[in-house]
């Protein structure tokens, strides 16, 4: 029977602003389209955290045995700067300034998130689609929006027209906005604009002739609008009726409710069920933004490399300081806070490590099965890492009950709390034992090495046939041995 059957998971819901019983479309399969980054730039440790946030999200579901589809895109055409629809699109200014093909910006800095992803362990998406690899998608929905009624064409460019789809749906279900005080909010256009009023967005936009980044269209030769591509390309891969849709809590207006508005105008109802925000991360108190300068880069961390560091830090220590807080809260960085989540994340691994060396004996005086599902409770009660991490911390002290012989297991409750550490601490959480990783690099070193000697041995008795078995054994295994001036060396493929 699949773990999910047993357990309760409760998701707080943006659009309800509950935490509610989750109920996936199908049961035992869930679809989650998550937005990614859009690659103008390197990805500060912000936009890592909400990344994390639905990295364990999705952890915790396949531990659950729910099949998951996790889709999480890759914007590489239409986000405008300042998210206004007159401004110039993020990549194509940053390949003019640096005089680029807006591609060579997009491989860049996608390659650069792959490879921060990867140090901090996220398990990658099932499909990571790129707005510019779908723009006949996006094209159809515009025309699909047009037929509908709700979208207007000027000057070659297409608008979403706000005010006539609040008439029979509402514009601001998600966001809680009201309409009336969005008007009376924004200044009059000033024949500034093509569109009839200050709310309606850009579906499509034509291309001005210096524009680069351009396709054609029924309309112009032209771009489409921010919006446009996470509504083509969740429904593409999830349907027009999926489970979750997630992002940070800045992406819930204007993008998020624009792509409510969006779905519902073509298809005529709601697409998602559960829409859930990801917290800020802020630096001295500010939230951490790639337009102002106030972050921390990722390998900055590792570096140490920033005035806001005494020291570099590891990965899997960025990772338990950030998971210390719930996905849904702020979390403000300080250098004191990521120390204190340092000697946290090495008391944690400490007795992971101790766990090994404890023998089970005939009773048990610790009730495992009631800490576990403590375990459960907290990741059900909306995916609540810090009161896990709380729980594990229960587990450390019983590890070192175990250890002065004041507490015992008998072997099957052994096992349980074995598997069940392991499976939080490193499936779900996604951290990573570096010193194990260290001190097996270590051992290996010293076996090949052993072995090195015991090579030159044959040699230097002529036993060339034992030399070569070394080393023909060792590259099965992916040890590659190479002779020099200096001796032998060796590495590892
Ligand atoms: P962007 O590349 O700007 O579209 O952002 C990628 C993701 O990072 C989005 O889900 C944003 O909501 C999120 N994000 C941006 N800034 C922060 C921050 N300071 N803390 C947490 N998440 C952020
Ligand atoms: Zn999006």
């Amino acid at each position: 029977m699949p773990l999910y059957k047993s357990q309760t998971l409760k998701i707080y819901n943006s659009l309800s602003g509950e935490k509610e019983i989750f109920s996936p479309i199908n049961e035992g399969n869930i679809g989650m389209y998550v937005c990614g980054p859009t690659v103008y730039s390197n990805v500060h440790l912000g936009n890592v955290r909400t990344f994390m946030s639905f990295d364990v999200i999705f952890r915790y579901f396949l531990h659950l045995g729910y099949k998951t589809r996790y889709v999480r895109n890759i914007t590489d055409v239409g986000h405008i700067v300042d998210d206004v629809d007159d401004g110039e699109d993020k990549i194509a200014k940053k390949a003019r300034i640096e005089q680029l093909e807006p591609m060579e910006v997009v491989q860049q800095y996608t390659v650069d998130f792959h490879d921060i992803l990867s140090l901090f362990n996220f398990l990658p998406p099932s499909i990571e689609p790129t707005a510019t690899g779908h723009i006949i998608e996006q094209i159809e929905i515009v025309k699909n929006i047009m037929d509908n009624g709700f979208a207007y064409e000027v000057n070659g460019s297409v608008y979403f027209d706000v005010i006539k789809y609040n008439k029979t749906n509402n514009y601001g279900i998600l966001s809680g906005r009201n309409i009336e005080d969005m008007l009376s909010n924004t200044r009059d256009l000033d024949g500034q604009s093509d569109k009839k009023n200050a709310q309606d967005f850009a579906l499509w936009k034509k291309a001005e002739p210096q524009h680069i980044m351009r396709w054609p269209s029924p309309w112009s030769d032209g771009f489409p609008g921010w919006h446009l591509e996470c509504t083509a390309m969740s429904t593409k891969y999830l349907g027009n009726h999926f489970d979750i849709h997630g992002g940070g809590m800045d992406l819930k207006f204007p993008h998020h409710e624009c792509e409510i508005a969006q779905n519902e105008a073509c298809t005529g109802h709601t697409p998602v069920n559960y829409w859930m925000h990801a917290n800020m991360l802020t630096l001295n108190g500010k939230k951490m933004a790639k337009s102002t300068g106030n972050n921390i880069l990722p390998r900055e961390i590792l570096t140490g490399e920033n005035p806001n560091l005494s020291k570099a830090f590891s990965p899997s220590v960025a990772r338990f300081f950030i998971l210390q807080a719930h996905y849904r809260s702020n979390l403000d960085f300080t250098n004191d806070a990521i120390l204190a989540a340092e000697k946290g994340f090495y008391r944690l691994m400490e007795a992971v490590d101790g766990l090994a060396t404890i023998s089970a004996t005939t009773n048990s005086s610790i009730d495992i099965s009631s800490w576990k599902q403590n375990c459960y409770d907290a990741m059900n009660d909306d995916f609540n890492s810090p009161i896990l991490i709380a729980q594990l911390f229960e587990g450390v002290r019983f590890i070192n009950l175990l250890k002065d012989n004041s507490a015992t297991l008998n072997s099957e409750d052994l096992k349980t709390f074995k598997e069940a550490i392991h499976s939080f601490v490193f499936d779900v959480l996604g951290l990573k034992d570096e010193k194990a990783v260290g001190n097996n690099n270590i051992k290996l070193e010293g076996v090949v090495n052993m072995l090195i000697g015991m090579r030159n041995e044959a040699r230097s008795n002529k036993d060339f046939a034992m030399s070569d078995q070394i080393r023909d054994q060792l590259i099965v295994l992916g040890i590659q041995l190479k002779d020099g001036k200096e001796g032998t060396t060796f590495s590892v493929q």
